[in-house]
């Protein structure tokens, strides 16, 4: 760190940039930078805590006030004085969980804080189910086959052979981690880091478990029974807490994520919580009036439509759509009748509709008779 950069640079906006446009500058990087994301890339880190620390600077109103007048020397308490440090590494204090809202995939979970020291959590997990259009209406339960990681039941994930020693690793003195501290131009900075003795455990076993080869840890198939609630749609996902690898000893597991893919439907279609239906009627009935056999979610209803109903024209039938999801209610089901024109003929019958045809006036067909007026009315323009 020769210079430190402006903190309107770091996150890459003007300096009247929004308070909301700040937050997205710094979670835009965060992510991007994130340790968990980039394992051992120093650069990746170095770019992390420099966001972090221009992010908390400008966040806070009173310190960016301080920073817009003095710059770096108007909010940090040590800048030129070369003593004290800058807090040791990042994290203090500062909430990293937010920048994981809805970054997983729409999980209804959320990913927890993700912390850089201390025991690991567990990765997620992704699955897919496969259900009808019935079952997403009403919902259902179904089971999930996968494979996770899962603490090793012989050694219960400590990775020692039954009974064999496990002695506390001298190197971070069971704690996992190691501080290093450097002098730098703003003062002492110090860095904490996983102790590659122990791999950060920070015990050592002297004779591994036989079961998972010391690691603690094995893969494991499991049948997990999934509850899908009532109005899930085609692509959405339910997130399972804690249903996802197991992490290190101490840290919680990961969260399992369930992708749902609704198959469709031969007669519905869906929109939102409501149901398409199409229904085909002849031309009689149209003109009639009918009672028709209607499907729905729940079998079949009764519905008349009345006399001179015209093709295309919609119904609807409240209550009959889909669940609403975590809600109560139900949507509506729409009903669209369709006129089918009928086709083979026989000469009887062609000889009927010449005859029927014969015998109607204008006022039968309003439409047709309005469009010649307005034709005629055309004619002679060009
Ligand atoms: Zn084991
Ligand atoms: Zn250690």
């Amino acid at each position: 760190m020769a210079e430190k950069r402006d903190y309107y640079e770091v996150l890459g906006v003007n300096k009247g940039a929004s308070a909301d446009e700040l937050k997205k500058a710094y979670r835009k990087l965060a992510k991007k930078y994130h340790p968990d994301l980039n394992p051992d890339d120093k650069e990746a880190e170095a770019k992390f805590k420099e966001a972090n620390e221009a992010y908390e600077v400008l966040s806070d109103p009173e310190k960016k006030q301080r920073y817009d007048q003095f710059g770096h020397a108007g909010v940090d308490p040590n800048f030129g004085a070369g003593g004290g440090g800058f807090g040791g590494g990042f994290g203090g204090g500062f909430d990293f969980g937010d920048i994981f809202e809805g970054f997983f995939g729409g999980g209804f979970g959320g990913r927890g804080g993700a912390r850089r020291s201390g025991p690991k959590r567990g990765s997620d997990l992704e699955a897919e189910v496969t259900i009808t259009f019935e079952e997403a209406a009403f919902g259902c339960e179904k089971e999930i086959h996968l494979y996770r990681t899962e603490f090793c039941p012989d050694c219960d994930g400590s990775g020692a052979k039954a009974g064999s020693e496990v002695v506390t690793c001298s190197t971070c003195g069971g704690s996992g981690q190691v501080r290093s501290t450097q002098r730098t131009i703003l003062g002492n900075m110090s860095t904490v880091s996983t102790c590659s003795t122990c791999g950060g455990k920070g015990k050592i076993v002297k004779e591994p478990c036989g079961k998972c080869a010391g690691k603690g840890k094995i893969r494991k198939s499991r049948t997990i029974k999934v509850n899908i609630p009532a109005g899930i749609d085609n692509g959405q996902s339910i997130s399972l807490s804690g249903q996802g690898n197991v992490g290190d000893k101490g840290a919680p597991a990961g969260n399992l994520f369930v992708v749902v893919t609704v198959l469709p439907h031969s007669l519905f279609q869906r929109n939102g919580f409501d149901v398409l239906c199409e229904v085909p009627i002849t031309f009689v009935q149209a003109a009639l009036g009918a009672e028709l056999e209607v499907p729905t979610l729940d079998g079949k209803v009764k519905y008349t439509i009345p006399e001179g109903t015209q093709t295309g024209t919609v119904f609807r039938l409240k209550g009959k759509g889909i669940s609403m999801l975590r809600r109560s209610g139900r949507g509506d089901q729409y009903v669209r009748v369709m006129v089918e024109i009928p086709t083979h003929l026989s000469g009887k019958q062609k000889d009927l509709l010449r005859e029927f045809e014969g015998s109607l006036k204008g006022n039968n067909h309003t439409n047709q008779k309005s469009f010649f007026d307005k034709m005629r009315g055309n004619s002679g323009k060009g």
